[in-house]
This record gives structure tokens, C-alpha cells and sequence, in this order.
């Protein structure tokens, strides 16, 4: 199984924002095994963001967002995906609950354009936000996953932790394990040509050398069921 994470927002195109969300989501879904084959990032447009679903429908299995989920008019990921999985967004009356409960207890007054956040495409599954007010959700459509996340990184990370992983881990019948070996006194290309007989052709485990300042790692990765 592959993935490709689509990080939505202009603040990171901008470079005002690290793009951390992706760096986190990456090593999670290769802890349990699954490839992540491309990072994208794209602004709060939505036909940028539309084409950009498409294209990740294209060449992933599993697709994960992140950013775009709250109540602002810029906030359009939860609409563009609908419409790019043939779906339509509908009032979900436990989102709908939640957030009005959520800002009776915060003692907070609601903006009429906080109420889209109970708005959900009709076939998703919803995934309840514990450290925000944006839920996420899941939808599937020929094959294809996508799983929408909030951007803030402390919603999302928690998202991941409680309602995602478990979600992918029951689709998942494979861990990759790896192993970072760190040289000294050798140089990257020296390394791969000592290492090329294991190098070429190979599948399960896959080598890989790194060049860093002052040093080269090999790493050893293997996909076990
Ligand atoms: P909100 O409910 O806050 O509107 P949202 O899902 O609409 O959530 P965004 O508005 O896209 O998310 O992002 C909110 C904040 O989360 C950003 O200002 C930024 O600080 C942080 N953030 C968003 N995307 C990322 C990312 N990929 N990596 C790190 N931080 C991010």
C-alpha cells in the first residue's frame, strides 16, 4: 500500500510554516508499513487543491490531508474532496451536537460560519477532533482512501494517534522494520560501489546510503507480514 500526503495551506508555500505535519505522518505511516511515495503541497486554492487530489488519486493508495478544515471561507478541503470523490456535503447532526456543545462548555459564542464544521460529506466517517473543534473524517471511493486531518500540528498528531492509526493498521497486514547504520572513513559513492552487488536487484531488504556532513549512513529497511 502506498500513500501520498497533500499538506494544504499558503502559510507553508509562503515558508512562514515548517511543513512538520508531513515530516510527522511520514515516519508514522512507514512505521506501519506503508510507503510514502509523495509529499505535496499546495495553497488554499481550490482548484489547485482539486487537481492535486486528483493527481494523489492517481498514484496512491491512501491519501492524507492535512490543514484547511476550519470555519474560515479559506477553509475549502473538506468541499473540494467531496466534489473530487463524487460525493456532496451534508449537515452530520453528531458533529453538529458536538460543536455546540463544545462552545457551551468553552462559554464561547458561535459565529454563524463555525457551523460549516458540522457540515461532512455523506460518506465519510466522521473522526472526532479531541484537542479542536474541526473534525477530520475518512472517505473511500474505488480503492482510493482519503483521510482529512486539521493542521493545527497538537489536533492533528492527536487525531492520528486515537482514530487514524488504528483505522489503517486494520488494512495493514505489514510493518516495515529498518536499521540506520552510520559510517566514518568512507565516502558515499565509495560505499554504494563496495555495496552494489547487494545493491542491484534488490527487493526485500532495500539499501539505501545517505551523504550528511562528515558522514554517510546506510540504511537497511525490510517489509515483514
Ligand atoms: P483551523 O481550525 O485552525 O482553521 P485548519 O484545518 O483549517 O484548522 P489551517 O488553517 O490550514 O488548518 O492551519 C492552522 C494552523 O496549523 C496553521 O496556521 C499552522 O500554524 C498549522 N499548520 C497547518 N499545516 C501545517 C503543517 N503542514 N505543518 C505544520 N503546521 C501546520
Amino acid at each position: 500500500m502506498t500513500a501520498e500526503i497533500i499538506s494544504v495551506g499558503t502559510e507553508l508555500l509562503l515558508g512562514n510554516i515548517l511543513n512538520t505535519n508531513a515530516q510527522y505522518l511520514s515516519q508514522e505511516l512507514n512505521a506501519l508499513g506503508i510507503g510514502v511515495c509523495y509529499h505535496t503541497v499546495v495553497g488554499d486554492n481550490p482548484q489547485r487543491v482539486r487537481r492535486a487530489v486528483d493527481i494523489a488519486r492517481q498514484r496512491a493508495d491512501i491519501i492524507i490531508t492535512t490543514g484547511g478544515l476550519g470555519p474560515t471561507l479559506d477553509d475549502l478541503t473538506k468541499e473540494t474532496i467531496a466534489k473530487a470523490m463524487g460525493d456532496v456535503i451534508v449537515e452530520n447532526p453528531d458533529c453538529m451536537q458536538y460543536l455546540k456543545e463544545n462552545y457551551a462548555r468553552a462559554g464561547r459564542t458561535m459565529t454563524p460560519n463555525n457551523l460549516k464544521q458540522a457540515y461532512m460529506p455523506s460518506r465519510a466517517i466522521v473522526l472526532p477532533n479531541d484537542a479542536g473543534t474541526a473534525p477530520g473524517f475518512a472517505l473511500e471511493q474505488d480503492g482510493k482512501l482519503i483521510i482529512a486531518m486539521p493542521g493545527p500540528p497538537r489536533e492533528m498528531t492527536r487525531m492520528f494517534e486515537l482514530q487514524v492509526k488504528p483505522l489503517l493498521q486494520k488494512r495493514q497486514d505489514s510493518v516495515i522494520y529498518y536499521r540506520m547504520l552510520r559510517m566514518f572513513g568512507i565516502g558515499e559513492s565509495s560505499l554504494e560501489t563496495v555495496l552494489l552487488p547487494l545493491i542491484d536487484g534488490q527487493t526485500d531488504p532495500t539499501l539505501a546510503t545517505y551523504a550528511k556532513e562528515g558522514e554517510c549512513s546506510l540504511r537497511i529497511a525490510s517489509k515483514r507480514a
